[in-house]
């Protein structure tokens, strides 16, 4: 069976079917999804949600997410951590990191203001032994130096891997999977297949990043935007057994075991 290592099923977007979407999705092979958090006020919405869940399983991380820095309060920090005191079914922090793309992001206040938050965040997910996921986009070079100054050991993923081969390389180095997603499945992802055909599969684990980044075969040409749904999941797969030259048990078998070893999942 797959696992969905990032999948924002707590949204609005699957408040009218989500109990049908959890029945196909387990239907179509993937019986877990990580569900990751993104600001403090949906946090405990996402907590009930898991806690409510029997197949698929849905599993809680709990974080501050870059693109939402102005969002964010000194006194979000103080809740994470009594969320990483008190309840242990939460199998990570994140979303968090550092995202320099869209221009409202860029302004060097706003840059130092993301890195305090994520330095902050990486220092509770080492007090409290918890691995991160990621989301870098257009800054893997101040992330990877944040990972290396704060000798951080818990590994993690780095959710919809965006960078090159050199930066892939010394995310494995520092314990971290690569979360590969349907982006992998456009046309115009040629230099994204390069890196994941050169990374060893051992480094790369399968996510939707649902409600978005729709894989091409479940895409309609006639709306603009198709909800993701972990449904999807398996199209990642096989995209990435095609690429490899693998047979897909051999990419399910591979990426659940990933998965499992870098969230620390005991099945
Ligand atoms: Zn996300």
């Amino acid at each position: 069976m797959l696992i969905d290592t990032h999948c924002h099923f707590d949204v609005e977007e699957f408040d009218a079917d989500r109990s049908e979407v959890a029945a196909r999705t387990l239907v179509a092979g993937v019986d877990t999804v990580v569900i990751p958090g993104y600001v403090a006020r949906y946090w405990q919405r996402l907590l009930d949600l898991c806690e409510r869940s029997t197949l698929p399983r849905l599993l809680p991380v709990v974080g501050l997410h870059p693109c939402y820095i102005n969002e964010h309060e000194m006194a979000d920090l103080e809740l994470l951590e009594q969320l990483l005191q008190s309840r242990p079914d939460i199998v990570a922090v994140g979303e968090i990191g550092l995202d320099y793309l869209p221009d409202e992001l860029k302004a060097p206040a706003v840059r130092a203001r993301q890195q305090t938050f994520f330095r902050a965040q990486l220092e509770l997910a080492a007090r409290y032994r918890k691995p991160v996921v990621l989301h870098v986009r257009k800054a893997h070079a101040d992330v990877i130096a944040q990972l290396r100054e704060r000798k951080f050991r818990e590994g993690g993923i780095v959710h919809a891997f965006s960078g090159g081969i050199e930066e892939a390389r010394h995310y494995a180095r520092l314990g971290f999977c690569l979360g590969i997603g349907g982006p992998l499945t456009y046309d115009q992802s040629r230099r994204l297949r390069e890196v994941v055909g050169a990374m060893p599969l051992e480094s790369l684990v399968l996510e939707t990043d649902a409600p978005d980044m729709t894989p091409q075969p479940h895409r309609s040409p006639e709306v603009s935007r198709t909800r993701n749904s972990p449904e999807y999941l398996p199209s990642v797969a096989e995209a990435l057994a095609r690429l490899k030259g693998l047979a897909i048990d051999e990419v399910v078998a591979a990426t659940r075991r990933q998965s499992q070893a870098v969230l620390r999942l005991t099945a």
